[in-house]
């Protein structure tokens, strides 16, 4: 084979698109049930929208992005994270209307391209669903972005997931914050490994999520982020987690929890599934209070979250949960001789045009291997004629979940088949 797909992509085959219906429409159903309409943004946008929203020094920009001239020499980015896009495409098109204070819900399933080192449950391109929820400062909209998530991975099977929380404090506690870490670390600059060494200098928060043990046994003792707060971030903390116990969430206090973007400020959070290997975060996100600013708007807070598709399913893999097979649903038609192959593919036009699933072996094989075929793929019933019965004007309607069969006029098959297949669409018993 000449060609093969680009690293760390992956090619989604029929027998797996269940699965990746089954996780979007239970998201799409949540996220709609939690009042958060859809959004479909571009796959890139200009560079500079990451570069200032997700922060030039984060890993994303830095190493990962897919950035490519067009042909008019403009710089364009395949979206590398979901946020900023929502951001940029909720200021264009001026989705806060003229009311300041409505909080603007919205919510997307999209692809998203890091050129990411490919392992397992690491890819190149991956698949977020994500929402936002823009214009409100209030904790209890932290809480309902973390129980939306909560109620995904529940309704998935997915019930050894940890929430682990922090919060990364504002522009007024975050810079005295990363003044005390880089004082405590630089006593331990030759313990850390390279990347940590480089991030010391720009990027420093990000040495306490690093996952080398050198590192983590040199930041085990580090200052953290939580004893430095300024009063609203302690607050704001605070009312988070009670509203959590409220709504019955447990979560972990996790100080390391500082997320790969420079946008967050106050909350912070991943969620981690156990026994998943070094791939577990299942998610994450946290509030953005300065991001619609920074993108060119009027002072708006924000608070989001990202869910790893790709992640999900992996984790229902691996507890060995999937889709089982649809219930048998259509109509295969069988013609057997000349004739009826002629009568074969009217009478499946017609089953189409009435709306039926219907299909035929354009080989017109045996009706051995045709039954076989219409049970492996999933029919209710094989409508069959040879040229013999078809002088009659008759069909043979077999029933392949019960094994019966009856002789019916053609006229009259169509429409006994029409009716049961709409039963079947209503999720009616078609035994009845
Ligand atoms: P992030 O905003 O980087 O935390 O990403 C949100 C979620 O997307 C993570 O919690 C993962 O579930 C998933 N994710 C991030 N990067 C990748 C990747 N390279 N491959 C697969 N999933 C990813």
């Amino acid at each position: 084979m000449r060609y093969k797909r680009p690293r760390g992509t992956q090619d989604i085959l029929p027998d797996q698109v269940s699965e990746w219906r089954l996780a979007e429409e239970t998201f799409r159903r949540i996220a709609n049930d939690f009042g958060y309409s859809e959004i479909r943004t571009p796959i890139f946008e200009e560079t500079d929208l990451f570069v200032r929203s997700v922060g030039a020094e984060t890993d994303i920009v830095a190493k990962e992005m897919y950035t490519f001239s067009d042909r008019g020499g403009r710089s364009l980015t395949l979206r590398p994270e979901g946020t900023a896009p929502v951001v940029r495409a909720f200021l264009e098109n001026n989705l806060q209307g003229t009311d300041p204070g409505r909080v603007v819900k919205l919510f997307y399933i999209a692809p998203v391209f890091r050129y990411d080192r490919p392992q397992a449950g690491r890819y190149r391109q991956h698949h977020q669903a994500g929402i936002e929820a823009l214009g409100s400062a209030s904790p209890a909209l932290d809480a309902e972005v973390m129980h939306l998530a909560w109620l995904f991975y529940s309704a998935l099977g997915l019930e050894q997931v940890d929430l682990l929380l922090n919060s990364v404090g504002c522009t007024v506690c975050r810079p005295v914050y990363v003044e005390r870490l880089r004082a405590y670390l630089a006593g331990h600059a030759r313990a850390l490994c390279d990347d940590c060494r480089r991030r010391y200098e720009a990027n420093p928060l990000r040495i306490l999520d690093c996952k080398n043990p050198a590192c983590r046994q040199v930041t085990a003792d580090a200052p953290m982020m939580l004893d430095v707060l300024c009063d609203d971030c302690a607050r704001h903390f605070a009312e988070v987690r009670k509203v959590l116990e409220t709504i019955g969430i447990t979560y972990q206090v996790d100080p390391r929890i500082v997320r790969g973007l420079d946008y967050y400020t106050k909350t912070a959070f991943e969620f981690v599934g156990k026994g998943l290997g070094a791939q577990d975060a299942l998610g994450g996100g946290g509030r953005y209070d300065g991001l619609v600013e920074a993108c060119g708007g009027p002072p708006t807070p924000g608070v989001g979250l990202g869910i790893g598709l790709e992640r999900v399913l992996l984790a229902r893999q691996a507890l060995g949960l999937s889709v089982g097979a649809p219930a048998r649903r259509g109509v295969f038609v069988i013609g057997l001789g000349e004739a009826a192959a002629q009568w074969a593919i009217a009478f499946l036009a017609r089953l189409r045009a009435a709306g039926v699933r219907a299909d035929l072996d354009y080989r017109f094989r045996s009706l051995r291997a045709q039954m076989r075929h219409a049970d492996a793929m999933g029919f209710r019933y094989a409508a069959i004629a040879g040229d013999e019965e078809l002088s009659r004007g008759e069909v043979t309607v077999r029933d392949l979940e019960t094994a019966t069969q009856e002789s019916l006029p053609t006229e009259g098959a169509i429409e006994y088949l029409s009716s049961m297949s709409r039963r079947e669409h209503c999720g009616g018993n078609a035994h009845g």
